[in-house]
């Protein structure tokens, strides 16, 4: 899959992927991230890509024409009959969860557009924006880290960065619940024990206990989780 971001931050977007897990994906060649800076799009004097608001207001926006240009030379070099998704990270998108991350790695590139300043202007959504993502219910000064976060959520659902599909299937929500309590070595921690059963070598109780775990500990805190598992049972 290949990842094409759109920004005015370019380092700070590689400097954030090309470490780890998909650092090492980007080198092994399993997915590719491109960073373009918006600003090489801009024909003006001094690179401008922002202007103050119609109406008046506070702050700067970003303007269409240079978002436009980069997203077209995006486009334009994809090789035919790729399925292309943009997304523009924006606090009045859709919130950002492992269901969307599924539906994302579906495609073979995804373009994510960085906003910065008080976001851009709206003719970009009309023109060159499939949807708008959300990572939550705050707002940050750029949409550099929110990209980061959707481009690590979903290259770990494509095959191959992560050595073992498992890995994600049974991880906290993918699973449709959060995961159960780990241990590993040593078995005693200042006086803290590790369960019996995980030391029984007993798979089958082993198994029951985690499930048991989940379910209580999902009940606990994400009562909203544990309802659609309740539901999905029955
Ligand atoms: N004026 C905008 C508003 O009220 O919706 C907020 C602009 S914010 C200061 C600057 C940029 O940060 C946005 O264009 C967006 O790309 C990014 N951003 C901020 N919060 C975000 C969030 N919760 N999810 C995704 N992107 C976010």
């Amino acid at each position: 899959m290949r990842f094409d971001i759109m920004t005015l931050f370019p380092d700070l977007v590689q400097t954030v992927l090309s470490e780890s897990i998909i650092g090492r994906a980007q080198k092994s060649g399993v997915i590719e991230v491109h960073t373009h800076n918006i600003r090489d799009y801009a024909e003006n004097k001094h690179n401008r890509v922002d202007d103050t608001p119609y109406g008046g207001g506070m702050g700067m926006l970003m303007a269409a024409p240079p978002i436009y240009r980069c997203h077209k030379a995006i486009t334009e070099a994809l090789p035919a009959g790729q399925r292309v998704h943009t997304v523009y990270l924006s606090p009045r998108g859709r919130v950002f969860d492992h269901k969307i991350a599924k539906e994302l790695a579906a495609y073979d590139d995804l373009i994510l557009l960085c906003g910065h300043y008080e976001g851009v202007d709206a003719r970009v959504m009309q023109t060159v924006v499939d949807e708008e993502i959300s990572i939550g219910d705050f707002v940050l000064t750029g949409g550099e880290l929110p990209a980061c976060l959707v481009v690590d959520a979903v290259a770990r659902l494509c095959d191959g960065v992560l050595s073992d599909a498992e890995c994600y299937e049974k991880e906290s929500v993918a699973s449709g619940l959060l995961e159960y309590p780990q241990y590993t070595r040593p078995y005693d921690f200042m006086g803290l024990t590790v369960p019996e059963v995980l030391i029984s070598g007993h798979h089958e109780n082993i198994e029951k206990w985690r499930l048991e775990q989940s379910v209580a500990l999902t009940k606990e805190r994400r009562p909203d989780l544990y309802e659609i598992y309740e539901k999905e049972r029955k």
